[in-house]
Parts: structure tokens; sequence; C-alpha cells
């Protein structure tokens, strides 16, 4: 059996104890097992402090651009393969491998991009000057420098190679060295694709590290100058954040949690209009891509109560159309979900649901894949729930049920409602809204869009991916139950890497200085 290894202070390390095993959720066969059991993580640490921060600082943002970009490349080139990786231990269609694999070279190219046209700057400006004083004499501008550290990466199963591509791309610009974790259960992705990066001196020695298993004691090493960033689920956030070295330490953290998010039909997308159908079109994918075990998956459909039959019958027809089964299987259009736990946990947030919701599509129970073999695999059809009183206390604010599972949502129809029952979810990563009514549209804004990181409309005329692809230009994250975080957004995506001084004095002295 394959056994995955750790890449740590210049070597590959396999653990001797404690494995873990990956398995196709297809067909529940064994692929790999995993375990960093000994690895040295205070020799990590120290390797990319010593070696790879002070590689990476002596690189301009343009020559890190370039490596970013060729990284991209590389990993173009091996595409089939990763492909391939994904389908097996993540249940990926090709559709839902390519999203995540492709999502990572895109990535990894938009910061290149962006590295190429900061040229050979070595820090970034801030914002406009200030004059602080009388005269210029006394002005004030804001810089980000680099800071000395070494950022730790701790990555969800359902985007081994995206999760992995949008954090080290940020902080490999900024010109921090790099510690990967991906989820030990879908670890095959991440790890082929960092021995890909790793080859041949593509990177800067020390720039990346990997450690499949466990971080052992890595978090509570973390210091002053390091950052530490997660996504996966906001249990597991919750007790990681408030961990005491890191808060003794300060250690930057930035989280990406799960959130409920809402796709919202205006009143004026009735039934029959072409915004209606793309609202159609766009939650069922949204609900089954990746067998929704996306964190930017729609939870909750906000429908004005007058168009909420139609709705359920014209989701359910699309939904009836998905084939969900082995990816390896031709006529599969959505494959299972990852883990015998995850597909407990589907169930039992299914359960939890019902206790206040009915049933309007689908069984909500297992059921076998098509191409997989009868009792093997973690497959869920698609599940379209319904609530009659959103607006009282039900789980569907709370629980996150990550798998093919919505919950339709009957409101007045008053973007003020819509606004309400968005903000019940606690923050959200993205909430979409589909109206062509401008004033509406303004109203629910002014209502949701401080409960939400990132608001997707969809209007006639407008194109787009929807609302669950995080596009790096595009800023990812989402206040309260989503994290707090923020990742992406272009530049802003540096922001955690970097330390914002605020420079003042003559202005003859501070713009030079800040590069302005
Ligand atoms: P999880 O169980 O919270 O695990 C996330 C990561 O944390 C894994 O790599 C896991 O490693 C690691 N981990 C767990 N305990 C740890 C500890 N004590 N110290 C250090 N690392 C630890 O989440 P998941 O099941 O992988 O992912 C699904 C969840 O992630 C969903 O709730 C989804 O909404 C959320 N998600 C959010 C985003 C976003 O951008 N906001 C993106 C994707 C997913 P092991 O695998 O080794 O246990």
């Amino acid at each position: 059996m394959k056994t995955l290894t750790s890449y740590l202070a210049g070597r590959w390390h396999a653990g001797d104890r404690d494995f873990q095993t990956l398995v196709d959720p297809s067909t529940e066969e064994t692929l790999a097992r995993a375990s960093s059991a000994g690895a040295d993580f205070a020799g990590a640490l120290a390797w990319a402090r010593s070696t790879g921060g002070p590689a990476l600082a002596g690189l301009t943002f343009g020559q890190r651009g370039e490596i970013l970009k060729a990284a991209a490349k590389r990993l173009r080139e091996h595409r089939d393969e990763l492909l391939a990786l994904s389908a097996a231990n993540n249940g990926a269609t090709a559709g839902d491998g390519a999203f995540d694999v492709d999502g990572a070279g895109g990535t990894l190219a938009f910061y290149g991009g962006l590295g190429l046209s900061l040229g050979d700057r070595r820090h970034l400006v801030d914002g406009d000057g200030l004059q602080l004083g009388k005269s210029e004499a006394f002005w004030s501008r804001h810089a980000l420098v680099p800071r000395p550290g070494v950022a730790l990466h701790v990555n969800a199963f359902n985007f081994p190679a995206w999760g992995f591509a949008e954090k080290f791309a940020c902080a490999f610009l900024a010109g921090m060295p790099v510690i990967t974790k991906p989820a030990t259960a879908t670890a095959l992705t991440a790890h082929r694709m960092v021995e890909i990066l790793l080859a041949d001196g593509l990177l800067p020695e020390g720039a990346l590290q990997l450690v499949v298993g466990s971080t052992g004691d890595l978090v509570d090493r973390l210091g002053a100058q390091d950052v530490f960033a997660f996504t996966g689920s906001a249990a597991t956030a919750r007790s990681l954040r408030g961990r005491a070295a890191l808060i003794a330490a300060a250690v930057r953290v930035n989280v990406e949690a799960d959130s409920l998010n809402a796709a919202v039909l205006g009143p004026d997308a009735a039934p029959g209009t072409p915004l209606f159908d793309l609202f159609v079109r766009d939650v069922a994918r949204e609900m089954t891509q990746k067998a929704g075990q996306k964190c930017t998956a729609v939870r909750r459909i906000v429908v004005p109560r007058e168009h909420e039959g139609a709705l359920i019958e014209a989701l359910a027809a699309r939904l009836a159309r998905v084939v969900t089964g082995n990816p390896a299987d031709p006529s599969v259009t959505m494959g299972p979900l990852a883990t015998a736990a995850q597909l407990d946990d589907a169930l039992d947030g299914i359960a939890e649901l019902l206790a206040t919701c009915d049933l309007a599509a689908g069984s909500g129970a297992r059921v076998d894949g098509v191409g997989a073999a009868a009792g093997r695999g973690f497959f869920v059809a698609p599940t379209l729930l319904r609530c009659e009183a959103p607006l009282e206390l039900t789980p569907v604010h709370e629980r996150e049920v990550f798998g093919p599972v919505a919950t339709v949502l009957a409101s007045s129809g008053t973007a003020a409602e819509a606004a309400r029952l968005v903000a019940l979810g606690g923050g959200t990563l993205v909430t979409s809204v589909y109206s062509d009514d401008a004033e509406w549209r303004a109203d629910f804004f002014a209502g949701a869009g401080c409960w939400t990181g990132r608001i997707y409309v969809g209007s006639t005329g407008a194109e787009g991916f929807g609302s669950g692809a995080a596009l790096p230009g595009s800023l990812h994250g989402g206040p309260g139950r989503a994290g707090g975080g923020e990742e992406l957004g272009g530049l802003r995506g540096l922001a955690p890497y970097l330390q914002r001084v605020a420079l003042q004095g003559h202005r003859d002295v501070v713009d030079p200085l800040a590069g302005a």
C-alpha cells in the first residue's frame, strides 16, 4: 500500500505508527495510508525561517510572480494525473475535479500575473498619502512590508488542490514560506501537487513544506511573525483559534469556516421569466456540484411564498436528472461524499433538519450509486427540504449539511425579510440574489450586506460562473459563523502575510521610503 510522506526540513518523512487510511469513496477500497508520527516540527519551522524566508526575501514580487506562473504551468502539465487522483480519493466527477484542479492552477497563474505587474518592488504602498500638519512637512503614508515568519496552512478535505493553491499563492507572493497540511482523508491530490512543485528546484529551498497527518505541536510553536490560516469546520476552528499559545504570541489567525449560504429569489423573478429559470439552474448546480461539498454551496433557498410551489417543482425536476454514482461510470453526473464520516454526518444533519422541515424532493437517505457495488460507497442523492416557518426557531439556520441538500424557506417577499433570513445564518461566505428590481436589490443589500462576504447578483443580461466559484480577484471569506476571515481579493489576499506600517515625517522623505 502507498504510504504518503510529509516533506519537512528538506526531507521526505514517513510516519511509523498511527496510520490513517485513505479510501476511494465510491468503492471503499483502500488507496493509501498516512501518518506524520515522529516528525520534527521544530526543525521544520526552523528550516522555513532560516532557509525559506531569506530565499524568498531575496526575490522581488516580479520574480516570485514568475515562479507562480511556472508552477501553474507545471500543474497544467500534470492535469490528467491530478484529475485521476481527485476522482479516486475525492470521488470527484471530471467536472468537479477540474473545478478544484483548474481552480488551483488558475489561482497560481492569477497571483503570478499580479506579481509580474508589481515588478521589482519589495514592499507595497497601502492607499494614499495624507497631510498630518500645516504643510507637507508632516505627512503620512502606509506601507505593507514582508514579515520574517512562517505561514501554516491547514485545509479542508473538499478542495485538496484549490485549498492548497489559493493560500500558497498569496503567502508565496508576499514572501512568506509555507507549511501546508491537507485534510488527511483526501490528501492524495495535494501530496502529488507538492511533489510536482518541489521537483527540479522550481521553488526556492524552504519555501514549501508539507504535513500529511497530524500537525503535532506545530500550531503551538507559532510566533509573533507567523500566520496560521485555517479552513474547515466551525467546530475545529473554535478549538484551534482559542489555543493559549496562539493568543499569547498574538499569532495572526485567519479562519475560513462553514457557512449556510443563501440563494434569494426576488418577487419580480416570477415563474416563466428567464431570471427564474436562471435561478433554478444556478441553485441546482450549487446544490450538486462536488456533491454539495463546497463551503460556498447553497444551503438555504429564500423564495417569495407565491413562487414557492413553482420553484420546488422546477428544482425537483432538475435534481431528478442528476445521476449519482461512481465517477468512473460516464453517465454519472454527481459523485459520493468523501468519507464514511461525512456520510454519517450528512444523514444526521438531514434528520435534524427534518424535525422542523418537510421533504420536498429526494429521499434524504443513502442510496446505491450507479456504477458502484450495492451497499458500497458514500452516496446521497440530491435532497430538497422545505421549511414552513423559517423565521421561527429552526436548525435550518444552524446546521450545515455538507452534501447535496438545501432547504426552501418561504418568505413574504420583502427585501427586509429576505435579508433577515440571510442574517439568521449568523454570517455567510456568499449570498446570491436574483432580481431585476433595482430598488428591491438596494434594500436587500442594505440589510444583508454586512452578513456575507460576497454577494452574487443574478440579473437579466449578467454573465458569471454562479455563486459557488471563489475567484482570486474577489474576496473569499465571511463574517461570524463563516469564520470572520478574508482570503484572495487580488492584492488584499497578501495582507495577512505582510505587516502594515505607518510612516510619518516630511513628505519628501516618507513617500520615497514607502515607495510611493
Ligand atoms: P475539519 O474536520 O474541521 O478539518 C479541517 C482541517 O483541520 C483538516 O486538515 C484537519 O486535519 C485539521 N484539523 C482537525 N483538527 C485539528 C487540530 N487539532 N490541529 C490541527 N489541525 C486539525 O473540516 P473538514 O471536514 O476537513 O472540512 C469540511 C468543513 O470545511 C465544512 O464545514 C466546510 O464548510 C468547511 N470549508 C470551508 C471553506 C471556506 O473557505 N470557508 C472551504 C472548504 C471547506 P485531519 O484531516 O488530519 O483531521
